[in-house]
């Protein structure tokens, strides 16, 4: 209990599997939680959820690509809490798995406007405040395939992209006391895997085939993906910079 008490926090994507998860339980450790997410029903659903079981939380509509929208929320957050402790990236979209020479240059920006340019929009607002609060944590949801390659071409390059800003950040931000890491889950159960599977075969059919790559033998559940981003935003890692940490039942090893 309260291993991220009293911390403001802010959660792209928190309306929704592996953000949503997060939320919940850094709310269940004593944090504030600012879920910003494009899902309006998603994040308002989540923030509701958390304020009726004793934690707090706030919703704040934002898409993430767009520049003048995330320095306007994350203002009105720093205004309403007076302080930032920890951003959480994790709204991301996969895109198109057609291959490169397929893919058309609105698809490139639509994947790579969510998922780099959003933490990349995101850590330029939060800085100033983590940094008039003292410092802070930065997590980052990249994903094995940030480090492995696959099909899909842009999410990857998107993936690894932010694998590598996390570093980039951790060194430049060091001595200002702010934190910086990146989280790899591997193949998680979410609405965003539903429906990937649902585009395939049916879900069990997906879960099976997906199941027998994994060395452990299931797949991941969003909070599995949580329990890390917790303790990287928790003062338990404070020398922890630059790392990233793999979560995928053994994915990597094979
Ligand atoms: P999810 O259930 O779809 O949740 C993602 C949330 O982000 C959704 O509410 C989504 O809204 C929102 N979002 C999308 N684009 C946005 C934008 N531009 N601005 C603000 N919010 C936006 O996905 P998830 O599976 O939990 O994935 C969360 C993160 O983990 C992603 O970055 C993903 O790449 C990463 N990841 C997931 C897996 C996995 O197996 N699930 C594996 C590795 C990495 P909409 O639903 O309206 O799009």
């Amino acid at each position: 209990m309260n291993r991220v008490k009293h911390k403001i926090v802010i959660i792209t994507g928190g309306g929704s599997g592996i953000g949503e998860s997060t939320a919940k339980l850094m709310a269940r450790e004593g944090a504030t939680i600012a879920i910003v997410d494009i899902d309006e029903e998603g994040g308002s659903r989540v923030a509701g959820e958390i304020n009726r079981t004793g934690g707090k939380a706030g919703f704040y509509h934002l898409d993430v690509s767009i520049e003048k929208d995330v320095e306007k929320v994350f203002t009105e957050i720093y205004k309403k809490y007076n302080k930032l402790d920890v951003l959480v990236n994790c709204a991301g979209i996969v895109g198109s798995d057609a291959p490169p020479h397929e893919i058309t240059n609105e698809q490139w920006d639509t994947v790579m406007n969510t998922n780099l340019k959003g933490p990349f929009f995101c850590t330029k607002y939060a800085v100033p405040y983590l940094k008039k609060s003292g410092g802070g944590s930065v997590v980052n949801v990249s994903s094995i395939m940030g480090i492995l390659a696959g099909p899909t071409m842009v999410y990857n390059t998107s993936k690894s992209g932010l694998r590598h800003m996390t570093k980039n950040d951790a060194y430049i931000y060091a001595k200002d006391n702010i934190r910086f890491n990146s989280v790899h889950p591997g193949y998680i159960i979410t609405p965003l895997f539903k429906k990937l599977a649902a585009e395939k075969d049916s879900f069990e059919e997906s879960v099976t085939r997906e199941s027998q790559m994994i060395p452990m033998g299931r797949m991941g559940m969003p909070d599995d993906i949580a329990n890390g981003i917790l303790y990287l935003a928790s003062d338990e890692s404070s020398y922890v910079t630059g790392s990233e940490l793999i979560i995928d039942g053994g994915c990597m090893i094979v």
